[in-house]
Protein backbone atom coordinates (compact mmCIF):
# COMPACT_ATOMS: atom_id res chain seq x y z
CA UNK A 1 0.00 0.00 0.00
CA UNK A 2 1.08 3.47 -0.51
CA UNK A 3 1.22 6.14 2.19
CA UNK A 4 1.34 9.84 0.97
CA UNK A 5 2.00 11.98 3.75
CA UNK A 6 1.87 15.86 2.69
CA UNK A 7 1.60 19.26 4.36
CA UNK A 8 3.09 22.46 4.46
CA UNK A 9 6.87 22.87 5.13
CA UNK A 10 7.23 22.50 8.94
CA UNK A 11 4.49 20.85 9.36
CA UNK A 12 6.14 18.17 11.13
CA UNK A 13 6.21 15.20 8.41
CA UNK A 14 9.82 13.98 8.55
CA UNK A 15 9.91 14.38 12.36
CA UNK A 16 6.58 12.27 12.82
CA UNK A 17 8.01 9.99 9.90
CA UNK A 18 11.65 9.44 12.00
CA UNK A 19 9.42 7.92 15.12
CA UNK A 20 7.47 5.79 12.92
CA UNK A 21 10.36 3.36 11.37
CA UNK A 22 11.08 2.68 15.52
CA UNK A 23 7.38 1.19 15.94
CA UNK A 24 6.00 -0.01 12.61
CA UNK A 25 7.52 -3.13 10.68
CA UNK A 26 7.53 -3.75 6.55
CA UNK A 27 6.99 -0.26 5.96
CA UNK A 28 9.30 1.51 3.61
CA UNK A 29 10.57 5.27 2.81
CA UNK A 30 10.70 6.16 -0.68
CA UNK A 31 14.43 8.09 -1.09
CA UNK A 32 12.88 11.33 -3.60
CA UNK A 33 15.47 13.29 -6.03
CA UNK A 34 16.09 16.78 -5.15
CA UNK A 35 18.46 19.51 -6.69
CA UNK A 36 18.98 20.63 -3.19
CA UNK A 37 22.46 20.89 -1.83
CA UNK A 38 23.21 17.95 0.95
CA UNK A 39 22.64 19.09 4.72
CA UNK A 40 25.67 18.01 6.73
CA UNK A 41 23.27 15.17 8.65
CA UNK A 42 22.30 13.54 5.28
CA UNK A 43 23.41 10.91 3.53
CA UNK A 44 22.75 10.38 -0.39
CA UNK A 45 20.28 7.35 -0.71
CA UNK A 46 19.47 7.71 2.56
CA UNK A 47 16.80 11.13 3.16
CA UNK A 48 17.75 12.15 -1.01
CA UNK A 49 19.06 11.68 -4.00
CA UNK A 50 21.51 14.52 -4.45
CA UNK A 51 21.42 15.01 -8.48
CA UNK A 52 22.40 18.19 -10.20
CA UNK A 53 19.26 20.32 -11.79
CA UNK A 54 20.78 19.01 -15.33
CA UNK A 55 20.43 14.90 -14.63
CA UNK A 56 17.17 16.31 -12.82
CA UNK A 57 15.48 17.56 -15.87
CA UNK A 58 17.08 15.06 -17.84
CA UNK A 59 15.08 12.72 -15.80
CA UNK A 60 12.08 14.64 -15.76
CA UNK A 61 12.09 14.53 -19.74
CA UNK A 62 12.43 10.97 -19.96
CA UNK A 63 9.11 10.75 -18.15
CA UNK A 64 11.19 8.83 -14.53
CA UNK A 65 9.45 10.61 -12.44
CA UNK A 66 5.77 9.73 -11.00
CA UNK A 67 5.45 13.14 -10.11
CA UNK A 68 8.25 16.25 -9.74
CA UNK A 69 7.42 19.78 -8.37
CA UNK A 70 9.89 23.09 -7.44
CA UNK A 71 9.45 23.55 -3.67
CA UNK A 72 10.79 26.41 -2.69
CA UNK A 73 13.35 27.04 -5.11
CA UNK A 74 14.59 23.41 -5.64
CA UNK A 75 13.57 20.75 -7.43
CA UNK A 76 12.32 17.32 -6.34
CA UNK A 77 10.65 14.52 -7.72
CA UNK A 78 9.53 10.58 -6.98
CA UNK A 79 11.28 8.51 -9.26
CA UNK A 80 9.02 5.65 -10.58
CA UNK A 81 11.83 2.97 -10.51
CA UNK A 82 11.84 3.79 -6.46
CA UNK A 83 8.05 3.04 -6.14
CA UNK A 84 8.18 0.27 -8.54
CA UNK A 85 10.96 -1.70 -6.56
CA UNK A 86 10.32 -0.68 -3.21
CA UNK A 87 6.19 -1.51 -3.02
CA UNK A 88 6.95 -5.30 -4.29
CA UNK A 89 8.31 -5.52 -0.79
CA UNK A 90 5.69 -3.99 1.36
CA UNK A 91 4.12 -0.77 2.27
CA UNK A 92 5.48 2.71 1.22
CA UNK A 93 5.54 5.85 2.21
CA UNK A 94 5.88 9.40 0.53
CA UNK A 95 6.94 12.34 1.98
CA UNK A 96 5.90 15.18 -0.35
CA UNK A 97 5.05 19.07 -0.89
CA UNK A 98 1.30 19.67 -1.30
CA UNK A 99 1.52 20.19 -5.20
CA UNK A 100 3.29 16.85 -5.63
CA UNK A 101 -0.21 15.08 -3.54
CA UNK A 102 -2.53 17.03 -5.95
CA UNK A 103 -1.17 15.69 -8.99
CA UNK A 104 -0.45 12.26 -6.90
CA UNK A 105 -4.17 11.92 -6.30
CA UNK A 106 -4.99 11.89 -9.88
CA UNK A 107 -2.61 9.50 -10.87
CA UNK A 108 -2.77 7.07 -7.63
CA UNK A 109 -6.22 6.64 -5.95
CA UNK A 110 -5.26 3.18 -3.99
CA UNK A 111 -2.95 5.47 -2.46
CA UNK A 112 -3.91 6.79 1.05
CA UNK A 113 -3.36 10.43 1.81
CA UNK A 114 -2.31 12.14 5.19
CA UNK A 115 -2.33 15.84 5.86
CA UNK A 116 -0.10 16.81 8.73
CA UNK A 117 -0.96 20.31 9.93
CA UNK A 118 0.21 22.46 12.69
CA UNK A 119 -1.72 23.13 15.12
CA UNK A 120 -1.98 26.85 14.41
CA UNK A 121 0.06 29.15 12.49
CA UNK A 122 2.13 30.83 15.66
CA UNK A 123 3.67 27.15 16.25
CA UNK A 124 3.95 27.00 12.23
CA UNK A 125 6.07 29.84 12.53
CA UNK A 126 8.22 29.23 15.74
CA UNK A 127 8.95 25.70 14.67
CA UNK A 128 10.67 27.30 11.41
CA UNK A 129 12.32 29.58 13.09
CA UNK A 130 13.69 27.01 15.72
CA UNK A 131 14.41 24.42 12.58
CA UNK A 132 16.84 27.04 11.78
CA UNK A 133 17.28 26.30 8.09
CA UNK A 134 15.38 29.25 6.68
CA UNK A 135 15.96 33.60 6.82
CA UNK A 136 13.44 35.23 8.14
CA UNK A 137 12.25 36.14 4.58
CA UNK A 138 12.00 32.55 3.45
CA UNK A 139 9.91 31.50 6.76
CA UNK A 140 7.48 34.39 5.59
CA UNK A 141 6.68 33.21 1.88
CA UNK A 142 7.07 29.57 3.67
CA UNK A 143 4.04 31.02 6.02
CA UNK A 144 2.19 32.35 3.29
CA UNK A 145 2.10 29.33 1.15
CA UNK A 146 1.22 27.23 3.95
CA UNK A 147 -1.89 29.42 4.24
CA UNK A 148 -3.13 28.32 0.76
CA UNK A 149 -2.00 24.79 0.67
CA UNK A 150 -3.71 23.78 4.24
CA UNK A 151 -6.82 24.46 2.02
CA UNK A 152 -6.15 21.21 0.36
CA UNK A 153 -6.06 19.37 3.68
CA UNK A 154 -9.53 18.75 3.28
CA UNK A 155 -8.96 16.62 0.01
CA UNK A 156 -6.79 13.94 1.98
CA UNK A 157 -8.35 10.60 3.54
CA UNK A 158 -7.11 11.79 7.08
CA UNK A 159 -5.68 14.83 8.65
CA UNK A 160 -2.70 14.14 11.76
CA UNK A 161 -2.53 17.50 13.81
CA UNK A 162 0.85 17.79 14.61
CA UNK A 163 0.12 19.35 18.57
CA UNK A 164 1.98 16.51 20.81
CA UNK A 165 4.48 14.90 18.82
CA UNK A 166 3.65 11.82 20.27
CA UNK A 167 0.42 11.83 19.74
CA UNK A 168 1.04 12.84 15.92
CA UNK A 169 3.21 9.40 16.02
CA UNK A 170 0.48 7.62 17.96
CA UNK A 171 -2.22 8.60 14.93
CA UNK A 172 -0.05 8.28 11.77
CA UNK A 173 0.95 4.74 13.33
CA UNK A 174 -3.23 4.33 13.56
CA UNK A 175 -3.61 5.10 10.19
CA UNK A 176 -1.24 2.85 8.58
CA UNK A 177 -2.64 -0.33 10.92
CA UNK A 178 -6.11 0.57 10.44
CA UNK A 179 -5.48 1.05 6.29
CA UNK A 180 -3.62 -2.34 6.81
CA UNK A 181 -7.15 -3.99 7.70
CA UNK A 182 -9.08 -2.85 5.26
CA UNK A 183 -11.22 -5.76 3.79
CA UNK A 184 -10.18 -5.16 0.13
CA UNK A 185 -6.64 -5.01 1.69
CA UNK A 186 -7.19 -8.68 3.27
CA UNK A 187 -9.22 -9.87 0.78
CA UNK A 188 -6.36 -12.62 -0.35
CA UNK A 189 -6.12 -13.92 3.53
CA UNK A 190 -10.03 -14.15 3.67
CA UNK A 191 -9.76 -16.19 0.89
CA UNK A 192 -7.03 -18.12 2.37
CA UNK A 193 -8.76 -18.77 5.66
CA UNK A 194 -11.84 -19.45 4.17
CA UNK A 195 -9.98 -22.00 2.18
CA UNK A 196 -8.36 -23.75 5.09
CA UNK A 197 -11.55 -24.73 6.47
CA UNK A 198 -12.62 -26.18 2.97
CA UNK A 199 -9.04 -28.04 1.68
CA UNK A 200 -9.66 -29.42 -1.66
CA UNK A 201 -10.47 -33.24 -1.75
CA UNK A 202 -12.31 -33.22 1.36
P1 LIG B 1 8.54 19.13 7.67
O1 LIG B 1 9.24 17.83 7.41
O2 LIG B 1 7.07 19.01 7.56
O3 LIG B 1 9.07 20.28 6.87
P2 LIG B 1 9.95 19.03 10.24
O4 LIG B 1 9.73 17.60 10.60
O5 LIG B 1 11.30 19.42 9.73
O6 LIG B 1 8.80 19.54 9.22
O7 LIG B 1 9.56 19.90 11.54
C1 LIG B 1 9.81 21.30 11.60
C2 LIG B 1 10.39 21.67 12.96
O8 LIG B 1 9.39 21.51 13.95
C3 LIG B 1 11.57 20.79 13.39
O9 LIG B 1 12.55 21.61 14.00
C4 LIG B 1 10.96 19.82 14.40
O10 LIG B 1 11.89 19.42 15.39
C5 LIG B 1 9.82 20.66 15.01
N1 LIG B 1 8.64 19.86 15.42
C6 LIG B 1 8.02 18.89 14.72
N2 LIG B 1 6.94 18.40 15.39
C7 LIG B 1 6.88 19.11 16.55
C8 LIG B 1 5.98 19.09 17.67
N3 LIG B 1 4.93 18.28 17.75
N4 LIG B 1 6.22 19.95 18.68
C9 LIG B 1 7.27 20.82 18.62
N5 LIG B 1 8.15 20.89 17.61
C10 LIG B 1 7.97 20.05 16.57
P1 LIG C 1 13.30 19.49 2.55
O1 LIG C 1 14.18 20.20 1.55
O2 LIG C 1 13.05 20.34 3.77
O3 LIG C 1 13.80 18.10 2.84
O4 LIG C 1 11.87 19.27 1.85
C1 LIG C 1 11.17 20.35 1.33
C2 LIG C 1 9.81 19.87 0.87
O5 LIG C 1 9.94 19.04 -0.28
C3 LIG C 1 9.02 19.05 1.89
O6 LIG C 1 7.71 19.61 1.97
C4 LIG C 1 8.95 17.68 1.28
O7 LIG C 1 7.74 17.05 1.62
C5 LIG C 1 9.01 17.99 -0.20
N1 LIG C 1 9.44 16.84 -1.01
C6 LIG C 1 10.39 15.92 -0.71
N2 LIG C 1 10.48 15.01 -1.69
C7 LIG C 1 9.56 15.35 -2.62
C8 LIG C 1 9.15 14.75 -3.86
O8 LIG C 1 9.68 13.74 -4.33
N3 LIG C 1 8.16 15.39 -4.54
C9 LIG C 1 7.56 16.53 -4.08
N4 LIG C 1 6.57 17.04 -4.80
N5 LIG C 1 7.91 17.09 -2.91
C10 LIG C 1 8.90 16.51 -2.19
Amino acid sequence: MLFVITGPSGSGKSTILRHLWKDLRNIQFAVSHTTRPRRPSELNGREYYFISPEEFKRMAARRMFLEWAEVHGNLYGTSKKEVGEKSRAGDLVLDIDVQGARALRALRTDAVFVFVLPPRASDLKRRLLERGEDDKQTIRRRLANACREIRDASEADYVVVNDRLNRAVLELEAIVLASRCRVDVRMKEIKSILKSFNPPGR
